[in-house]
């Protein structure tokens, strides 16, 4: 009975949208207005407990590449905000709502505008389109198929919630990993298109996930942002793709 509420009750929330550039139809069960609100508290706590940075010019200079890629993404309804965190590990991110973090730590590894706005496309492109939530999405879905699945089958409520995570498991390995390499491209193609867009050079893209490349090899102990976003062939393969598929006129 319970799997069935379950059901009824996620089966309300699910829609499908579509994400920009791409055009691709996502499954989301996550309202805009949720996930604003989930961007909200999360940047409330980032700020909490990092340490912004106090170099202004820095500061200044990230946010003016923000500015310039926000206002092409035809999100002026995001309450955009770019901060700079003294942080040695290289690392960005965007969350939902359009509060784009930067550690100082990346900064180090990109050599020029151009490069900053590659990381800036990419990370502000996976907000865009909604990747967390179509993550959550996903997520949700795979647990209430495991209860459904779970109650046809007269499997005792008791242990319901381990078939649940028995399940979860086979659906993540199935669905859900295949799915981030796929965002990751995704994410690559939206914020190379917005780079370029906004005016930078996308050649710069190719020049940054090389050196990726390069300090991901060399390195005993790559940078964390690598495990997240491994920048190997297909990558490197796939940005040629992207660039030399953008619009001549820009
Ligand atoms: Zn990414």
């Amino acid at each position: 009975m319970r799997a069935i509420n379950l059901f009824l009750g996620a089966a309300l929330l699910v829609g499908c949208t579509t994400t920009p550039v791409t055009n691709r139809t996502q499954f989301m069960m996550i309202s805009p207005d949720q996930e604003m609100a989930l961007g909200a508290t999360e940047a409330k706590k980032v700020i909490q407990s990092s340490k912004i940075d106090t170099d202004k010019v820095l500061q200044d200079r990230v946010k003016r590449i923000g500015q310039k890629i926000a206002a092409v993404s035809g999100r002026s309804d995001f309450a955009w905000e770019f901060t700079v965190i003294q942080d040695d590990t290289p690392n960005a991110f965007c969350l939902p709502g359009g509060k784009v973090f930067f550690y100082t730590g990346i900064l180090k590894i990109t050599e020029n505008d151009d490069q900053i706005a590659t990381v800036m496309g990419h990370e502000i492109a996976h907000a865009l389109a909604r990747h967390g939530a179509e993550r959550m999405s996903m997520q949700t879905a795979s647990n209430v198929g495991a209860q459904i699945l779970a109650a046809a089958l007269n499997i005792p409520t008791q242990y319901q919630n381990l078939y649940a995570q028995a399940y979860g498991i086979t659906s993540q390995v199935g669905l859900i990993l295949p799915y981030s390499r796929k965002f990751e491209h995704e994410a690559d193609q939206i914020g190379i298109y917005l780079m370029s867009k906004a005016g930078y050079n996308p050649a710069q893209a190719l020049k940054f996930w090389e050196n990726m490349a390069r300090i991901s090899k060399s390195s005993h102990k790559p940078p964390a942002f690598l495990s997240t976003h491994p920048a190997d062939d297909a990558r490197i393969r796939e940005i040629r793709k992207y660039i030399a598929q953008l619009p001549s006129t820009r």
